[in-house]
């Protein structure tokens, strides 16, 4: 069984609230001195650290001036797991959703410590999904703290011959081996791989190259299985992702065509006849259309939408083997991109043309697809 600390000044309920009994169990821990707490912590072996982010503001004896956020504590631990890396956890943050906007947005440098960043409120509505992604980080750190230091690629990520032309990225592969300790190998995989769609996708994306109405994604992604679509690999168990390129030879098959040479419709007819059930095709957040080219997912809304009814979004830190976000007119139209929990920009290249699509009129759309 995997064993998880959590740290807080109160709330102790969510200690059992983040537990899979006689899988991953937390112990609550009180808030104590800085030098105190990484000892208590790193005494237990944890598998899982989750702390909240305001630490200071606690009055647990701790005296005036030694007061340390989740964040100082977060870089004490991370220290230590460099030197060494055979004691090393995830680290996520849990935190009220007003203390995380206030206080951990602007620390940058904070999110780079943590795994993944929950607040309070999502553990509360979506406890299994995050207790599945919980589980799936302890299980990702003892695979990766049994390979001693030696990180391979192609055995993390459980790839196959068809995947290595995919994987042959000189930063990529950079970032693998030179990495000190699990924690970095865990960072790498969701921040640029399983958050970012590139390599894997997720099921809008997946939705995105088939041209289908991810309201049916779900009559397909057993029969992606069954081709060997989906990503095994390390953390795959607490994030569903497919890998882009064995999609793409798998729709290629059945299009008998470059995907992006076909519109929605015909991509949907020709999966439909091969799979011998209707699926709809997608229609585009612009215009409805079922007669668009969708090769992208919208970062801000997820649907399936066209480079042409799109933005580029600022993206400084997409690595080159990524693609790079764009948000969907429909969504810049509206102006939902600026209020998600991690808000999007327009890139400065097409930021000239926000005015435009705001103000232009919506097509009719088209009627629908038989
Ligand atoms: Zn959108």
């Amino acid at each position: 069984m995997f064993k998880g600390v959590f740290v807080d000044d109160a709330d102790e309920a969510y200690a059992g609230v983040m537990s899979t009994p006689g899988e991953l169990e937390f112990e609550f821990l009180k808030v104590c001195p800085l030098t105190a707490q990484a000892l208590a912590i790193r005494e237990r072996s944890p598998d899982v650290v989750a702390l909240d982010y305001r630490l200071d503001e606690v009055d647990a004896g701790i005296e005036a001036g030694h007061t340390y956020k989740g964040s100082g504590l977060a870089q004490l631990l991370r220290d230590v797991a460099i030197s060494n890396p055979a004691g090393d956890f995830s680290l996520v943050l849990v935190s009220n959703e007003t203390k995380l906007k206030a206080a951990y947005d602007p620390d940058k440098t904070a999110h780079d410590l943590f795994d993944k960043v929950y607040s309070k409120e999502e553990v509360n509505e979506n406890r299994d999904l995050v207790r599945k992604e919980l589980n799936a980080l302890a299980r990702a750190y003892e695979t990766l703290r049994k390979m001693d230091g030696k990180f391979d690629i192609s055995t993390i990520l459980a790839s196959n011959d068809l995947d290595t032309q995919q994987l042959d990225s000189q930063e990529l592969r950079r970032s693998f081996e030179s990495a000190a300790a699990p924690h970095l190998i865990v960072r790498q995989l969701l921040r640029n791989m399983i958050e970012r769609p590139a390599i894997l996708i997720d099921d809008h994306w997946a939705c995105a190259m088939l041209g289908i109405n991810p309201e049916d994604f779900h009559l397909i992604a057993p029969v992606l299985q069954d081709e060997g679509v989906a990503y095994t690999g390390l953390l795959g168990d607490g994030w569903r992702r497919w890998w882009s390129g064995r999609l793409e030879d798998f729709s290629e098959r059945i299009f008998e065509d470059r995907l992006s040479g076909l519109t929605s419709a015909e991509r949907a007819t020709k999966l439909s006849h091969a799979l011998g059930k209707v699926i709809r095709p997608n229609a585009s957040p612009w215009n409805d259309s079922v007669d668009e080219y969708p090769v992208f997912s919208c970062a801000s809304c997820g649907r399936p939408a066209e480079l042409r009814h799109s933005l580029a979004a600022y993206d400084p830190r997409a690595p080159r083997y990524a693609t790079r976000r764009r948000i969907c007119w429909d969504c810049i139209q509206k102006d939902t991109y600026k209020h998600l929990n991690s808000p999007l920009e327009v890139d400065e290249t097409d930021e000239d043309l926000i005015g435009d699509v705001q103000g232009m009129e919506r097509a009719v759309p088209k009627v629908a697809y038989d």
